[in-house]
């Protein structure tokens, strides 16, 4: 059950390069093609795992590959990553402690898409979901019919369930409701407090978490992948909206794509990703279109719960290479990963209702 992969080893396993000779290697740079398009690949995730999965995704773009070669290779780094509690291996489990995910890729050049919930035990979701987009009639897979069809595929079933992740979830256990019957007897109580058996693990309330890869290749097209392990402790089944298309991921060949974190049962209520493209095929920069959905989903709220503001964050890119991110609300300024011919930077987004 433990992990046995340490950061460093995972990095270079995963790249099998440093993270130094990584990040300033020189690349064969593509560029703007003859057509005027610059590739581009962008995530929401802005930590090291999120940028070496940009350079993992633009090699790819650079040598002239597809979009979406691209974002799977770069959404694959982020889901093996065992340190991140949010994608793929190493998520944070449903309330009974198994580790669902939740995946969708969409390509807009042929307009297919495929995804899979409530997947358990395979470390690349999104692979899965590009099987089921190419392989099969079908968009949606889910629980054991998704695995079985994984396992045809020759995906391994592995243990997706990391000491850390473990950890995290009998905190959250032990603290969730004083009248249960988890956590210490009465008569340990105090004497629980003066050990360091949960040291470094804090009160632990619900987690959101999610990455979304977004690119566009040398000829123009489009493609998107967004891959969770949903909301921590989430009820056994729970789908959220990564896996469902129009509300965590939409791509449009002639327009953009975008993509969703945060709670999901807001997005799923809204098609939010499916209206940021709408607003940018309306003529919305990306920036504008993810502030759009947001104010778009407050205005809803505003009529049942004015203090409610659901924590979400979008990130968008057009057809132009240009990008937009936004979040719900807090002091933080969102940020995005950027890969181009220009090299890595990070995008800085707004706050659509910033805190007083
Ligand atoms: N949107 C994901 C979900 O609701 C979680 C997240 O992005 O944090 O499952």
């Amino acid at each position: 059950m433990s992990s046995k992969i340490s950061r460093r080893n995972f990095f270079n396993k995963t790249m099998g390069l440093s993270a130094g000779a990584l990040f300033f290697k020189s690349i064969p740079i593509f560029g703007s093609s003859a057509k005027g398009i610059t590739p581009i690949i962008v995530t929401s995730h802005t930590n090291q795992t999120g940028q070496m999965a940009m350079e993992a995704g633009w090699r790819i773009l650079a040598d002239g590959g597809s979009a979406l070669d691209a974002i799977e290779k770069a959404a694959n780094v982020i889901e093996v990553d065992p340190e991140d509690t949010s994608v793929g291996y190493g998520g944070l489990p449903n309330e009974n402690g198994i580790v669902q995910l939740d995946s969708s890729i969409m390509d807009g050049k042929t307009y297919n898409a495929g995804a899979v919930a409530c997947l358990e035990n395979i470390k690349t979701p999104s692979s899965v979901a590009r099987v089921v987009m190419e392989r099969t009639d079908h968009v949606l897979m889910v629980g054991q019919g998704a695995l079985d069809f994984a396992r045809k595929w020759g995906f391994k079933d592995e243990d997706l369930l990391t000491e850390k992740a473990r950890k995290i979830w009998l905190r959250w256990k032990e603290n969730m409701n004083e009248n249960d019957d988890w956590g210490p007897p009465d008569h340990l109580k105090n004497l629980q407090k003066k050990e360091s058996y949960w040291e470094g693990f804090p009160e632990v309330e619900h987690h959101y978490g999610t990455t979304n890869v977004l690119a566009i290749d040398k000829n123009g097209d489009i493609a998107g992948i967004t891959t969770t392990s949903g909301l921590s402790f989430k009820i056994p089944g729970r789908v959220g909206d990564s896996p469902i298309i129009g509300a965590g991921l939409y791509v449009d060949n002639e327009v953009g794509a975008a993509g969703a974190t945060g709670r999901g049962e807001d997005v799923i209520k809204s098609l939010a990703s499916y209206y940021i493209v709408l607003r940018m095929k309306d003529g919305r920069n990306p920036q504008q279109a993810c502030e759009d959905a947001l104010h778009m989903i407050i205005d809803k709220y505003r009529k049942v719960n004015p203090d409610f503001y659901p924590g979400e964050k979008f990130v968008a890119i057009n057809k132009s290479g240009e990008t937009g991110c936004a979040t719900m609300r807090g002091n933080r300024t969102p940020a995005m990963s950027v890969r181009t011919s220009d090299g890595y930077s990070k995008y800085k987004g707004k706050v659509a209702y910033p805190d007083k």
